[in-house]
């Protein structure tokens, strides 16, 4: 391996992309990813879930705050409905690194408590699955939170690649859309650079993405027309 190419690996899994990993693709040559979407339901949920229809599904993480309003609860009962899966992203969005313990338990059991709710009405398992708000998993609380989950019955399911030696019971990403950078901008540069990152991905990234109208608007159209890439939840293929 020349020294150019280990640099440039090891910059690659810092950064969270693996640029040695092999480049798998289907049958009809389309990749499996795992589109993730975080912080909703909100104004733009509907949006995505029209363009999604027909069209593959997708990984929800929810925010309870947003799911304990009849219209969240609606919009999280429609995605559970249409066959997308929806997780558990805390209640309030904190940095579970500056809560207590029992604070962050009540985060996720408050979340966990609605998204049973929307299953049972929807008369589908809960998958249950977490993320937590900013990858941050909680420091000095990291055992106590993982312990919290796993007694809650959490898993990570096809969250975390084995590729990517980020196995663990909550779910994190294996490729950052970078989406974050362009809350609520509809600009040109904006649009390709987003683009550009997730047609980086390789067969069953986990790709982070939020409820941001540059998704609804701009990013999903585009996967769904260029047809490379099939878009499938995290509890298919499990
Ligand atoms: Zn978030």
């Amino acid at each position: 391996m020349k020294r150019s190419t280990f640099i440039a690996g090891g910059l690659g899994l810092l950064l969270g992309y693996n640029p040695f990993s092999v480049l798998f693709a289907s049958s009809d040559g389309r990749r499996d990813i795992y589109l993730t979407i975080d912080d909703g339901p909100n104004k733009n949920t509907d949006d995505i879930l029209n363009k999604l229809k027909g069209n593959g599904n997708v990984s929800f993480f929810f925010l309870g705050e947003n799911l304990d309003t009849k219209k969240g609860f609606e919009k999280a009962y429609r995605a559970v409905s249409e066959g997308h899966s929806v997780g558990n992203h805390s209640y309030s969005h904190p940095y579970f690194s500056r809560i207590e313990l029992n604070e962050g338990r009540e985060e996720i059991e408050r979340t966990h408590e609605l998204i049973e709710r929307i299953h049972d009405k929807a008369g589908i398992q809960n998958p249950r699955l977490f993320r937590f708000p900013y990858g941050d998993t909680g420091s000095d609380n990291r055992e106590g939170l993982k312990k919290i989950l796993i007694d809650m019955g959490y898993s990570s399911y096809n969250c975390n690649d084995e590729r990517y030696g980020i196995r663990d019971v909550a779910c994190g990403w294996t490729l950052d859309s970078k989406d974050w950078k362009h809350y609520m901008t509809k600009g040109e540069y904006a649009i390709q650079e987003v683009l550009g990152n997730v047609s980086k991905s390789k067969e069953h990234d986990v790709i982070l993405s939020h409820s941001y109208p540059i998704m609804s608007s701009y990013i999903i159209p585009s996967i769904i027309k260029r047809g490379n890439l099939r878009l499938i939840s995290l509890v298919e293929n499990k």
